[in-house]
């Protein structure tokens, strides 16, 4: 068992996030301070700040840190936003988003999952977690000035484009279910515009709106 998870969550910062060209302090602050491996099973706590994704069970995975730093990077967080997070898996996400942005609501769909992350999570009194399906987004909550979705669609799902605060933004792979293209979409009005930030592989979203 190794117990310095403290050294190598900054190695991973350094080596893997920042040496790819992530520049935003904030985000590079947070990925130094949540223990990543808390958020892993248990049997891959070691593996915790490796260079990739890892099952977390239940056919779905932690994505790879450097793409949550990449996404979280993406939607431009400053510390004042109310945030929807669409597939709360491990938690890890969430807990990121939580130490950049004022509320953080995140949907899961399965329930196990959520109960677990929730648990994880206990001690950030702003973060909300459902279950359910969050391609439909969180309507009673919405606008959210910064939607991440964490699994693979088809298509923007209209609804999260429709929850999107004016001068919001929209980060989400689409594409197959074998290969996405992550894009930034950035709401001003009623205009939509779209930026393809990197080629990506994710779980599939499913439900309504997804696959
Ligand atoms: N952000 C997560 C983390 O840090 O562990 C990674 C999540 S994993 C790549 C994608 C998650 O999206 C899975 O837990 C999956 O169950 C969930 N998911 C898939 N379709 C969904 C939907 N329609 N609504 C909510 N969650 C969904």
């Amino acid at each position: 068992m190794n117990e310095d998870y403290g050294s190598l969550r900054l190695r991973m910062v350094e080596r893997q996030i920042r040496a790819r060209g992530v520049k935003d302090e904030r985000v590079l602050e947070a990925m130094r301070k949540v223990p990543r491996h808390v958020f892993v099973p248990p049997d891959l706590a070691d593996e915790a700040y490796e260079d990739h994704p890892l099952s977390i069970g239940k056919g779905q995975t932690i994505s790879q840190p450097y793409m949550v730093a990449l996404m979280t990077e993406a939607l431009e967080l400053k510390g004042d936003e109310k945030v929807l997070e669409v597939g709360t898996g491990s938690g890890y996400q969430t807990a990121i988003l939580a130490e950049l942005a004022r509320e953080v609501y995140s949907i899961e769909r399965i329930p196990q999952l959520a109960q677990e992350a929730e648990r994880k999570l206990e001690e950030y009194t702003n973060v909300h977690i459902k279950v359910g399906n969050g391609t439909l987004g969180w309507p009673e909550e919405a606008p959210f000035d910064a939607i991440i979705v964490t699994a693979g669609a088809p298509k923007v799902p209209g609804p999260l484009k429709a929850q999107l605060a004016d001068g919001g933004r929209l980060v989400i792979p689409v594409g197959s279910e074998f290969h996405q293209v992550l894009y930034r979409i950035r709401r001003r009005r009623d205009t939509f515009s779209e930026e393809a930030l990197t080629s990506c592989v994710f779980v599939p979203l499913i439900g309504e709106e997804g696959w």
